[in-house]
C-alpha cells in the first residue's frame, strides 16, 4: 500500500552470487571484487582504471588525498549537495567553497566557480545533480585556465553521458560513482573510483587498504606464503568486500535495462504532470543520457498549496517523497564556518524552498506511478 520513495531492485542472480561468496570462505576483498572492478572498467570503456570502496564518501576523500589536497588548499563545489561531497575535504584540513548552481538544471554554475577562484583553490568538484551531467567543457576550460584539478561527484551519474561520452571517461583527474542503497545500482554501501592516471591509481590502491605498498587483495591468488608487507603511508581502511561486490558484479549488468526502466517512469511523469503548476526537470541534451537517478519537482508560485503542504498530502495517501538537498549553506555546521547566508545562493535557495522528489526507480510498477500522478493532480489542479 505504502509507496517507498525509493527501494533498490536486487534479484535471485544477485543472492546466490553472495551465496557463494559466503560458501567460498572469502568474504573480504578478493576475487568478486576484482571481478566488479574489471567489468566496471570495460563498462565505462577507454581503459580507465577501477577502484572499489566502501562508499563513494571514501572514494571522495581517497581522490582528494591522491591529488594533493591539504591544509590551506580550497576545492570548489556546489551548495546543492549532500553534505559527503563537501566533508571529504575537511577531512583533509582544505577549505570548502561553495557555490551556487544555474536555476535550469541545478547543476553548479561554471560562472560562480570563476568567481570564487583564489590562489589558494586547488580543485573542482562538480556533482552531476539528479543524474544530468554539468556544463563540463566550460568546467574544463576554467581548470585549464586556473590549473585546477576535477574530481567529480558521480553519485547520480550511473549511467549519465557528456556529448555522448559516458561520465568516468571524461578527463576530469578522478570521478567517483556510488552504490548506496537508494542509487542507481547498489552494493548497499559501496562506491566505484575511476580515473585514467596510473599514478594517481597506484596512490588511490595503496591507501584504501592501511597505507600497506602491494596489492594486499592479491593475496587470495597466492599459493606460497604472502606475509611480508610494508606501510608507506597513514592509509585508511576502505576496500570493499566481496560480498558487495557480489551484489555489484550482477548489478551492473542489469543496469542497461534499470535505465530503460527509468527512462520509461520519466517520460511518463513528462507526460502527466506538463499542465500541473510545477518547474519539471531539465532533460538531457538530445543524444546524451539522463541517468534520472532523481526526478525533482518545483512548485510554481501560483501552485495551490506549499512544497512541505504538498509533502504531507502525499504523505497521507502513502507515498513517500524526499528532498534534494537541504542545501550545504542551511546546515548548521557549513553556515557557521564560513558564514553563510541565504542570500549568497539566491538560486539554489529558492530552489530548495520550492522542491520535492518523487517517487522514481526500477522496482516501482505503472500502477504505482499512477497512484503518485493521481495525488498530485489532486492536489495541483
Ligand atoms: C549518495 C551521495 C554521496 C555519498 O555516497 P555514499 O556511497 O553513501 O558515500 C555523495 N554525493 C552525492 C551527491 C550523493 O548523492
Amino acid at each position: 500500500m505504502f509507496i517507498p520513495f525509493a527501494l533498490p531492485e536486487l534479484g535471485e542472480e544477485e543472492i546466490e552470487e553472495v551465496a557463494e561468496a559466503l560458501r567460498s570462505g572469502w568474504v573480504t576483498t578478493g576475487p568478486k571484487t576484482k571481478q566488479f572492478e574489471t567489468s566496471f572498467s570495460e563498462y565505462i570503456g577507454d581503459g580507465v582504471q577501477t577502484i572499489a570502496v566502501n562508499s563513494a564518501t571514501a572514494g571522495l576523500h581517497l581522490a582528494l588525498e591522491a591529488i594533493g589536497i591539504g591544509e590551506g588548499d580550497e576545492v570548489i563545489t556546489t551548495t546543492h549537495t549532500f553534505t559527503a561531497t563537501a566533508e571529504v575535504v575537511r577531512y583533509l584540513g582544505a577549505d570548502v567553497k561553495l557555490v551556487d548552481i544555474d536555476p535550469v538544471t541545478m547543476n553548479i554554475d561554471p560562472e560562480a566557480i570563476r568567481k570564487v577562484i583564489t590562489p589558494k583553490t586547488k580543485a573542482i568538484m562538480p556533482v552531476h545533480y539528479a543524474g544530468l551531467s554539468c556544463d563540463m567543457d566550460t568546467i574544463f576550460d576554467i581548470a585549464d585556465e586556473f590549473g585546477l584539478k576535477i574530481v567529480e561527484d558521480a553519485a547520480h551519474a550511473l549511467p549519465t553521458t557528456y556529448k555522448e561520452k559516458l561520465i568516468g571517461s571524461l578527463r576530469s583527474d578522478v570521478t567517483v560513482f556510488s552504490f548506496y542503497a537508494n542509487k542507481t545500482m547498489t552494493t548497499g554501501e559501496g562506491g566505484m573510483i575511476v580515473t585514467k592516471s596510473q599514478l594517481l591509481a597506484d596512490r588511490m590502491r595503496v591507501m584504501r587498504l592501511h597505507g600497506i605498498n602491494r596489492d594486499a587483495f592479491d593475496r587470495f591468488r597466492s599459493e606460497k606464503p604472502a606475509w611480508y608487507y610494508e606501510v608507506v603511508a597513514p592509509g585508511f581502511k576502505y576496500n570493499l568486500t566481496d560480498i558487495a561486490s557480489a551484489m555489484g558484479i550482477h548489478q551492473l549488468k542489469r543496469l542497461p535495462k534499470f535505465l530503460k526502466r527509468r527512462q520509461y517512469l520519466a517520460k511518463r511523469y513528462f507526460d502527466a504532470l506538463t499542465d500541473l503548476p510545477l518547474i519539471l526537470p531539465a532533460k538531457a541534451p538530445e543524444g546524451d543520457i539522463h541517468s534520472w537517478h532523481l526526478y525533482v519537482l518545483r512548485l510554481k508560485e501560483n501552485a495551490p498549496m506549499g512544497r512541505d503542504e504538498l509533502i504531507q498530502f502525499l504523505a497521507d495517501r502513502k507515498i513517500g517523497t524526499s528532498v534534494h538537498y537541504v542545501p550545504l549553506h542551511r546546515h548548521p555546521y557549513w553556515r557557521d564556518r564560513y558564514n553563510l547566508t541565504a542570500e549568497m545562493f539566491p538560486q539554489s535557495d529558492k530552489a530548495y524552498q520550492a522542491m520535492l522528489s518523487i517517487p522514481l526507480y526500477t522496482a516501482m510498477s505503472d500502477e504505482q506511478q499512477d497512484r503518485v500522478i493521481s495525488a498530485l493532480r489532486e492536489a495541483l489542479l
